[in-house]
Order: structure tokens, then C-alpha cells, then sequence
């Protein structure tokens, strides 16, 4: 199965993925996670994704997808794949659709975890304090929903219109959101 995980900074992504990858044992791909590990390194491209990272804003969408058509390439992604933090623009949906059709292959879903603004600062702030994420303070907190809010929601109109998109309450709790997301799946 290959499906796509939508929603803003805070919304309690990472922490469902996590579960939802155990229990259909397909590999977790966090765009996030990826272009950490680029800004990690020492070299040019790591200072040129440092500068979109630590602003909030967007990589470029063909790097992005470039990033991501690698990890698909390998062996542990023949039975699907969760993503996570991508797509994030319409461009990158469609990168990944064409992509994908060019391998035969197809996205089955969409789910959008759907948490009001207020909670999603309060959330990131926290998290802020327990984890040290660079990109977790409030200026950058709020242009990183902001981009969510013009860049990535219309996304969930485009898979709408395919017939893909599963809305989840994500303002439950973990275990609610969780048998939400397992229903969902089940449908597709
Ligand atoms: P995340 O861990 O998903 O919140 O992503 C952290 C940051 O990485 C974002 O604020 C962007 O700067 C960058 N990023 C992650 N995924 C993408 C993507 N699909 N397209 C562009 N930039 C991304």
C-alpha cells in the first residue's frame, strides 16, 4: 500500500506514522527526516537546504522528489510506502503521480490529520522545549503554518477529486486517532 500522510507542523504526524508503518509493516519516508540528514552534512547542499529549513519554507520541489525517487528505488519499497511531509505542493503531488504511473504502480490513499491552529501552536512550542528542533520556534512556527495553510492544504482538493482523500479528527486522542486512521485504511 502507498499513502500519502497530510497535515500541519504539530499535528501528530510523526507519532501515527510511526504506528501506522508497524501495522502495515511498509517503510516510513519522511521528507523531514531526509533533508535533516542532508543538513547534517558539511557541503553546499546542506547550506542551501539549511537556508529553507531553518526559514520554515519549502526545498524545491525537484530536489524534494529527486530525494524521494531514490528511497523508492530500494528493495524495501516494492510493497508500498507511507509518506510523510510529502507532498507538500501541488507540484509534488504531481511529480509523484507521474512517477509513479511511470512505474506502473499508483497511490491507493490520502489522509489528512485535521487539528485546529490554536492547538498546533501550543503543541510545537512544547515540543520545542522537549526536543531543541531548530525550526520549532514561534516565528518560524508560524510561517510553517502559514505555508501549510496556502502551499499544502489545497493538496487535499487534489486527491479529493481522485477519490482518495480520508479526513481524520486529529484533536482525539492518540488512541482515537489511531482506530480513525485504521478505519480509513481499511476503505482502500
Ligand atoms: P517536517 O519535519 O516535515 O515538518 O519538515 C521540516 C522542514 O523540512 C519543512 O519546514 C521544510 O523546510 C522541509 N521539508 C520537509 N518536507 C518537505 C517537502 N516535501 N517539500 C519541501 N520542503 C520540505
Amino acid at each position: 500500500m502507498r499513502l500519502v500522510f497530510i497535515g500541519p507542523p504539530g499535528a501528530g504526524k510523526g507519532t501515527q506514522c510511526k504506528r501506522l508503518v508497524e501495522l502495515l509493516k511498509i517503510p516510513h519516508l519522511s521528507t523531514g527526516e531526509m533533508l535533516r540528514a542532508v543538513k547534517r552534512q558539511d557541503t553546499a547542499l546542506s547550506r542551501w537546504v539549511a537556508s529553507y529549513i531553518d526559514a520554515g519554507k519549502l526545498a524545491p520541489d525537484h530536489l524534494v522528489m529527486r530525494i524521494v525517487a531514490q528511497k523508492l528505488q530500494s528493495e524495501e519499497c516494492v510493497n508500498g510506502a507511507l509518506f510523510d511531509g510529502f507532498p507538500r505542493t501541488i507540484i509534488q503531488a504531481q511529480l509523484l503521480d507521474d512517477y509513479l504511473s511511470e512505474q506502473g504502480l499508483k497511490l491507493d490513499l490520502a489522509l489528512e490529520l485535521r487539528v485546529v491552529e490554536e492547538e498546533l501552536i501550543q503543541r510545537l512550542l512544547k515540543r520545542a522545549q522537549i526536543d531543541g528542533r531548530a525550526d520549532d520556534n514561534y516565528e518560524t512556527i508560524r510561517e510553517r503554518l502559514n505555508v501549510f495553510k496556502t502551499q499544502t492544504a489545497p493538496l487535499t482538493e487534489y486527491y479529493a477529486a481522485q477519490g482518495k482523500l480520508e479526513r481524520v479528527d486529529g484533536m482525539q486522542s492518540e488512541e482515537l486517532v489511531f482506530e480513525a486512521i485504521k478505519a480509513s485504511v481499511s476503505r482502500h
